[in-house]
């Protein structure tokens, strides 16, 4: 059998598995919820180790939880191809963020070891963590893993539910015995991830898988917020008044002229502000808003756009302060730069896909397992599957037809990469 005839079945029984594990870790309604490092992704961790097995892969820990399984190559003096994506979800997501990824690089794997013939080996992984609202940061098993961040660095977060540090909650899933294992760029030659896409553009323009271009980088304040001063609805005339609500809106409104201006020449350019309120405890329909909490975001693949809004939210806040009479503390910035993806390795995900008829349609992604890889020197790539209903949701939504022909442009590409 040839190796795409071999994946494909491989594939379909992958999707099963995937749904199994949907319906282990959460309900259609409520979500799916896999906890870094808790019982959810620990579930996933061992379905995908069973189903491995069932297809002659054996899954091996490293010390960060990750899960490495190892197709060996002609060549063993050749750096490896790495393929895989994340177990965990946010609280209440969907099933695809990242499990699609797990799956896609297991039948790889498991296809390769059947009817590979392939050169280099090829190691697909499993990781921990890439959801950052468990630790209040992104990428925790790949971050460890490359050895951007180390266990003594990250082992202190506590995890937002249950206040425990992470050290706590990766000693309990006993991986302190596991190896660190050498990936670096001294070892693996490409990484390949696939992942649900999170926008709408391959469901708009009606085309099954898409590749990344870049990751955006962004400028981030999860926890911002801007004082004013409560007083009377009726009583308080405009000149006396030090609105919060104003204040945040006048900036809201400026960044989105900012956008609008910069999505001329960048299309990638992306502004957000998913937090915004009053406190439910003082606030009142007759007060002026006295405070309002707020989180703010922009991103783009462009390193100059991202430095044109941080100077012109220093300017803003600035301007806003002196004419309100309000103050801003805008907490902690949480900042990444954009990554530009491989060449060679885009060019091996389209091959792949024009190879078995389809052509992968060129976007930009947001962050994934991926940057920690090219930012450990490694080229990476990222090729998105159709989603209708975007991520981090319940509505989440991946036909199985397109995760089987998502696994097979995965699949050709890694081989690709790894006959090359
Ligand atoms: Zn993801």
């Amino acid at each position: 059998m040839s190796f795409d005839r071999t994946l494909e079945d491989i594939a379909a029984q992958a999707w099963a598995v995937m749904e199994e594990i949907g319906r282990l870790t959460g309900t259609k309604e409520e979500g799916i919820t896999r906890p870094c490092y808790g019982e959810g992704e620990q579930i996933a961790a061992e379905k995908v180790t069973d189903f491995a097995r069932s297809l002659g892969l054996e899954l091996e820990p490293d010390r960060f939880g990750n899960l490495h399984g190892v197709v060996p190559g002609a060549d063993p003096s050749a750096k490896a191809i790495m393929t895989g994506s994340h177990l965990d979800s946010v609280p209440g997501g969907g099933n695809y963020d990242g499990l699609a990824g797990v799956m896609a690089s297991l039948a790889t794997a498991a296809a390769a070891l059947r009817d590979g013939g392939n050169r280099r080996s090829i190691r697909a992984v499993a990781m921990r963590g890439e959801e950052s609202p468990w630790f209040g940061t992104a990428y925790v098993g790949s971050r460890m893993m490359l050895g951007h961040s180390t266990l003594a660095d990250l082992g202190g977060l506590p995890r937002f539910d249950t206040g425990r540090p992470l050290q706590e909650h990766l000693d309990e899933l006993s991986y302190a015995s596991a190896p660190v294992m050498p990936i670096s760029r001294e070892t693996v030659a490409g990484f390949f991830e696939l992942h649900i896409e999170q926008g709408p553009l391959l469901t708009a323009k009606n085309l099954p898988v898409g590749v990344a271009t870049d990751i955006r980088g962004n400028t981030r304040y999860p926890e911002a917020r801007c004082l004013g001063e409560y007083g009377h609805s009726a009583a308080l005339p405009r000149a006396y008044r030090h609105d919060a609500v104003l204040a945040v809106a006048e900036l809201a409104l400026e960044f989105e002229r900012f956008w609008e201006e910069a999505e001329r020449h960048d299309p990638s350019c992306v502004f957000t502000m998913g937090k915004f309120g009053t406190d439910p405890s003082t606030h009142a329909m007759t007060k002026v808003p006295g405070e309002v909490r707020f989180s703010f975001n922009v991103g783009s693949i462009r390193e100059e756009v991202i430095a044109q809004a941080d100077a012109l939210l220093s300017r803003l806040l600035d301007s806003i302060t002196q004419r309100r009479g309000v103050r801003f503390e805008m907490g902690p910035r949480f900042g990444s730069l954009p990554s530009r993806l491989d060449p060679a390795l885009i060019a091996m995900v389209e091959e792949s896909a024009k190879a078995i008829g389809h052509d992968a349609l060129r976007l930009a992604t947001v962050g994934h397992d991926a940057a920690m890889f090219h930012q450990a020197g490694i080229p990476a790539s990222v090729m998105l599957v159709r989603n209708a209903n975007g991520s981090h949701n319940p509505r989440e939504s991946m036909a199985e037809a397109d995760f089987v022909l998502g696994a097979r442009v995965l699949g050709g590409a890694v081989m690709l990469a790894a006959s090359g």
